[in-house]
């Protein structure tokens, strides 16, 4: 229960709501779905500020990429045909599996669901990290400063109390979102560059049942030019996790033959002593639901499976290309 809550401001304009969060004296936050936040229990929130009146519930796409508004839904993101299309459909594969409750789904919005972080539990997370999103983050400043000497223009004509307002936006990397944003930033929108043509991308989860929240998930992006990776990314999260990064198992396959003397079969061999050099650091967080240990064994098939698939979609789409062609 948000027990000091005495404001509630129902905005039509992100100016507004930027000076809102902006304001020092009164801890004001953004109220998006509304399915995490009405559960918290947080006496030190005195104000919200709905976002749903903002146009910030959207998806669409430009020549390099797609741009997904804060208030987009989960469940608009499942049912979009652009995002069916887009990354091999993964991202509203994962959207889909975030909460497999349709009526949160309805509610709950990406950009809530970026704000909260591990906390959300959703597999959307893991899918922007392998993605390399960025979030398009906004925030006001409201400064009240005391001119005492006049301006350049009119020097000596003191000026006291004068408010400047300021507003920044920046792009922040979605996997470290948690650390970088600042608490009066508001999530706009979510950016995707569109992935090559040609790219495979796969996205995996275990759960104790299949609806069940994801104790590991893992999702891949294979680009392979000439029969060489060109371009590999690898991304593991699940419940209470931040998702992370394989950068080592990442640049340990760039470079390398796909496939198997012969270019028929793959070579998986490869992708073994990848993910186990590169691997080896990885920490997951141990609960009541999985041991760190069996977390950590698990994502390694995990991976293996992501690579694997993703490496054969990426090999399927590149034949058809190239047939296409001719
Ligand atoms: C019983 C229950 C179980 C759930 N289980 C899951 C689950 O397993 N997996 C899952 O993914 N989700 C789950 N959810 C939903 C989860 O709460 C949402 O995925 C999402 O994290 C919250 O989105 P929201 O739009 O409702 O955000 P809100 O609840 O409105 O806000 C959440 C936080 O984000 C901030 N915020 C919202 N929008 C912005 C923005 N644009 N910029 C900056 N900050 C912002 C708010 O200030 C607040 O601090 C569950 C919800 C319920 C009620």
């Amino acid at each position: 229960m948000l027990l000091n809550l005495f404001e509630y401001h129902w905005v039509e304009d992100i100016d507004e709501a930027l000076l809102l969060l902006a304001r020092p004296d009164v801890k004001t936050i953004p109220l998006a779905g509304g399915t995490h936040l009405l559960g918290l229990d947080d006496d030190s929130i005195q104000a919200v500020v709905d976002l749903r009146d903002l146009e910030l519930a959207y998806i669409h796409e430009d020549a390099a990429s797609v741009h997904i508004g804060a208030m987009t839904t989960l469940q608009s993101m499942v049912d979009a045909p652009l995002l069916k299309e887009l990354a091999v459909g993964t991202l509203a594969r994962a959207a889909q599996a975030s909460s497999f409750s349709r009526v949160i789904r309805n509610s709950a919005t990406l950009g809530g669901t970026l704000a909260i972080g591990a906390a959300s539990q959703a597999d959307v997370l893991t899918v922007l990290a392998a993605l390399d999103a960025e979030a398009l983050l906004r925030s006001a400043s409201r400064t009240r400063i005391d001119l005492s000497g006049g301006t350049v223009e009119r020097p000596g004509f003191a000026l006291a109390g004068v408010t400047v307002k300021g507003k920044q936006e920046r792009r922040v990397s979605c996997v470290n979102l948690s650390i970088e944003r600042r608490s009066n930033e508001l999530i706009i929108e979510v950016i995707i560059q569109r992935p090559a043509a040609g790219a495979g991308m796969s996205f995996q989860r275990i759960g104790r049942t299949p609806t069940d929240i994801a104790l590991l998930n893992a999702c891949a992006l294979v680009e392979i030019d000439d029969g060489v990776y060109s371009c590999v990314r690898l991304a593991l999260g699940g419940v209470n996790m931040e998702p992370v990064r394989m950068h080592v198992v990442e640049r340990q396959l760039a470079g390398q033959t796909a496939m198997n003397p012969g270019g028929t079969t793959l070579n998986t061999q490869l992708l073994v002593s990848a993910l186990q050099a590169g691997m080896a650091n990885f920490q997951p967080p141990a609960d009541f639901r999985a041991s760190s240990g069996y977390r950590k064994i698990s994502g390694v098939n995990l991976a293996f499976r992501a690579l694997e698939e993703a490496t054969s979609i990426a090999r399927w789409r590149n034949m058809v290309s190239s047939k296409e062609r001719q």
